[in-house]
């Protein structure tokens, strides 16, 4: 990030160029940010952690581990302005700060997978989008919250939807970073079908996912509460509930 002071800007539209290579046509994409999906509530945890990433170390720290691709976070997504709540690059920044800082002491560098997942998510998810290195926005793709790919012959990416950004809240959000984070790093798909994974056993990403989710339900002591613990546990709850093809252990589908 090179932008010393961030530059505000007032407008509402949030153009996006994307590339869709379609008979050799170039289209341009525009999306609207809408960042008025969420109650009050679930605003208030973005407006929180985005007012803690505005300092030039932190955005540097989080471009550079995470593998943000300027072409898609400009023009309209915030790399202008990453400091907004509103903005794309600022809703994941204040992600990424929830995730590094929900739990003290936190990890002591990117390798330090100790404790549990409140503790390692945020290295994790570090290593391995800094091994990934190729970090996109886009305005959707179907219902999707977000999607990775990697492989023979692929572009390998990580992207984040719309959905994932403006209506998915920040809890949750930080668990997604980590499930896609997962894909990559074990190089698995989903063990069920596209939407499951087949048993908590698996160690496939809803497990990682949904573990996070209890994890700092169970053990998130800095930056957080007891109602954005309740938060995270209903969503654990509905993962456990809808993610998995067979039953979690019953430690999981008990653990409030
Ligand atoms: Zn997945």
């Amino acid at each position: 990030m090179n932008a010393k002071k961030f530059k505000r800007t007032t407008s509402i539209t949030v153009l996006m160029i994307s590339l869709l290579v379609s008979g050799n046509i170039a289209r341009a994409e525009t999306c609207y940010y809408n960042p008025w999906f969420l109650s009050a509530e679930l605003r208030a945890i973005d407006q929180y952690f985005v007012s803690r990433i505005c300092d030039q170390a932190t955005v540097d720290k989080y471009w550079n581990t995470f593998g943000f691709v300027k072409s898609y976070w400009d023009d309209g997504m915030g790399w202008e302005d990453c400091c907004n709540w509103e903005k794309p690059l600022g809703r994941i920044f204040g992600t990424l700060y929830l995730l590094e800082n929900s739990y003290a002491p936190k990890a002591t560098s990117l390798s330090d997978w100790s404790g549990s997942a409140v503790k390692w998510g945020y290295p994790y998810s570090g290593t391995v989008y800094n091994d990934l290195d190729d970090l996109r926005c886009k305005c959707r793709n179907g219902d999707w919250w977000a999607y990775t790919r990697w492989g023979i012959g692929a572009d390998d990416r990580i992207e984040y939807y719309w959905k994932m950004i403006y209506e998915v809240q920040a809890i949750q959000r930080a668990a997604v970073i980590l499930h896609e984070g997962h894909h990559y790093g074990i190089k698995e798909d989903h063990s069920c079908n596209a939407n499951q994974d087949r048993n908590w056993s698996d160690n496939r990403p809803y497990t990682s996912e949904t573990y996070y989710l209890i994890s700092y339900y169970w053990y998130a002591n800095r930056h957080t509460s007891k109602v954005w613990k309740n938060y995270a546990a209903d969503r654990a709850d509905a993962r456990i509930a809808s993610k998995f093809c067979n039953t979690p252990p019953a430690w999981v589908v008990n653990f409030r």
